[in-house]
């Protein structure tokens, strides 16, 4: 009871079971209370948001896109925020920025404003969700110096779509062209923030060779490192800390952009594929104020757990900060179909894990006239659920005896197979096997970096656990135990 009433420390499920003499119902209420005016303090919007939605308008939608029954339909998911389309590949606006190509279907049309406008009238806030990572062919006539290019100077294409061109993360597009369209989306509109697809990413680093990076290889690295990860070359290992020194500062200033209008904005990145993340995410969480961990579903071999699995490992470097994870509504199986429902318990399981692991739900759709609709009652559904039930997911303190260390450096420098995921070898699977043992072994599990901080950290656990091929060296000095059970 002593727990229940104070507001600076969490209240376990094993509290709230025991607290036999106080109903359920005088609990939530209290809880309720509690949750509102934690919600009135002066925190960040999106630090408080419990439920968040995506509509992803493809290229033709302005055509036939109708804004109030997408806003109602999210609206009925009692969703805080929403994602929708501003621009970076493809404005859905009539944007004034060069080179910042339209959707050949806009017309005369306002299709972002539209969104926005819709989404403010139901109390949502909206995040503008951007693309950084490819642009037309005018772009790269006028500033061929934005693309990536191969070691033989040719320019880098999207493999689906070769009439896009593959921007450079070391050149202006990133500093100066996607920092112009974010200024004037926030001169334009009321957006509460902006989020890239697809980048920073969590997959291998791109080695590019434009005249950018070179001079990046000759001024910071010392040299040209290999195309290929390779924990033995001095000149890659020189090159990873040279490229997050370079996500923290494009992070940094997008996020610094994002404020120029209002400083409860925010810029958020994407993170996603569970844990296997190349980037350190130890190293972004110092400087992102949302993590977002995009793991839409699981496919092939991908553990039934792996979504509570990525939320412990962004709540390790988070520390309570706000994370959010992607759910498709779509099929992201193998094949993915990516115009096809889920099955209902797939998605349930998904958008469970999320929250249980602490995370925000962010429900999403791809494209603006869905033949197959079955998706939408069950986000309904979980969203409900989630929403009267509310109260009881603001207890964010971890109850696990055992921590089972994440080794970011094995993952980061592991020699992969190759790009094609079919075929690479996954430098985490050995952390299953730890995971997996632990309920078994009746001990409750979470996760932390191991590095030294993450390691200081799992002190306040009973146990660690440590993959034998980890290279850190800090979780390998520490790897002694001590009781395994309480
Ligand atoms: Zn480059």
């Amino acid at each position: 009871m002593k727990r229940i009433s104070s507001k600076t420390d969490a209240l376990t499920r094993r509290d709230f079971l025991a607290a036999s003499t106080f109903s359920v119902a005088s609990a939530a209420a209290l809880f309720a209370t509690e949750h509102a005016e934690e919600g009135k303090a002066s925190r960040p919007w999106y630090e408080t948001m419990r439920r968040c939605g995506q509509i992803n308008v493809n290229e033709r939608d302005p055509l036939t896109f109708d804004v109030d029954v997408w806003m109602n339909y999210w609206a009925s998911l009692k969703i805080d925020a929403i994602l929708l389309n501003g621009g970076g590949i493809l404005a859905f606006y009539p944007t004034e920025v060069p080179y910042h190509h339209r959707s050949q279907f806009l017309g005369s049309r306002d299709l972002f404003g539209e969104m926005v406008a819709g989404a403010k009238r139901r109390g949502f806030r909206v995040v503008a969700r951007m693309d950084c990572n490819l642009a037309y062919e005018e772009a790269f006539r006028a500033h061929p110096e934005w693309f990536q290019r191969n070691r033989d100077g040719s320019v880098r294409t999207h493999d689906e779509s070769p009439w896009l061109y593959r921007t450079c993360m070391f050149s202006a597009y990133f500093t100066e062209q996607m920092p112009a369209i974010y200024r004037e989306i926030n001169r334009c509109y009321p957006v509460d923030g902006f989020f890239t697809n697809g980048w920073p990413s969590t997959w291998v680093l791109d080695v590019c060779h434009c005249e950018n990076c070179q001079k990046v290889y000759r001024d910071k690295v010392g040299g040209i490192p290999p195309d290929q990860t390779d924990a033995s070359n001095p000149l890659y290992r020189k090159y990873y800390d040279v490229y997050m020194d370079r996500v923290l500062e494009v992070w940094r200033l997008w996020n610094t952009v994002a404020k120029e209008k209002n400083p409860d904005s925010v810029y958020v990145g994407n993170l996603g594929g569970g844990i296997r993340t190349v980037k350190s995410v130890k190293t972004l969480s110092e400087t992102a104020s949302w993590f977002n961990a995009d793991h839409q579903g699981r496919s092939g071999d991908t553990p039934i757990w792996s979504c509570a699995q990525q939320g412990r490992v962004a709540q390790s470097v988070m520390q309570g900060r706000t994370i959010t994870n992607v759910t498709g509504a779509y099929s992201n199986s193998r094949i993915t179909w990516r115009h096809v429902s889920k099955s209902p318990a797939e998605t349930t399981l998904w958008m469970a894990q999320t929250t249980a692991s602490g995370m925000v739900p962010w429900f999403h759709w791809l494209g603006g006239s869905p033949e197959d609709n079955r998706w939408r009652e069950v986000g309904r559904s979980f969203y409900e659920w989630l929403a009267s039930n509310e109260p009881h997911f603001c207890n964010r303190r971890s109850i696990a005896d055992l921590a089972v260390l994440y080794p970011q450096s094995t993952i980061a420098f592991y020699q992969h197979a190759g790009n094609n995921t079919e075929n690479r070898v996954d430098a985490t699977e050995y952390l299953q096997g730890l995971y997996y043992s632990s309920p078994h072994s009746r001990l409750r599990a979470t996760t932390n970096g191991a590095t030294r901080a993450g390691i200081s950290a799992s002190r306040t656990f009973s146990a660690r656990k440590l993959p034998a091929r980890s290279s850190d060296r800090w979780a390998t000095a520490t790897c002694a135990s001590r009781a395994l059970m309480r």
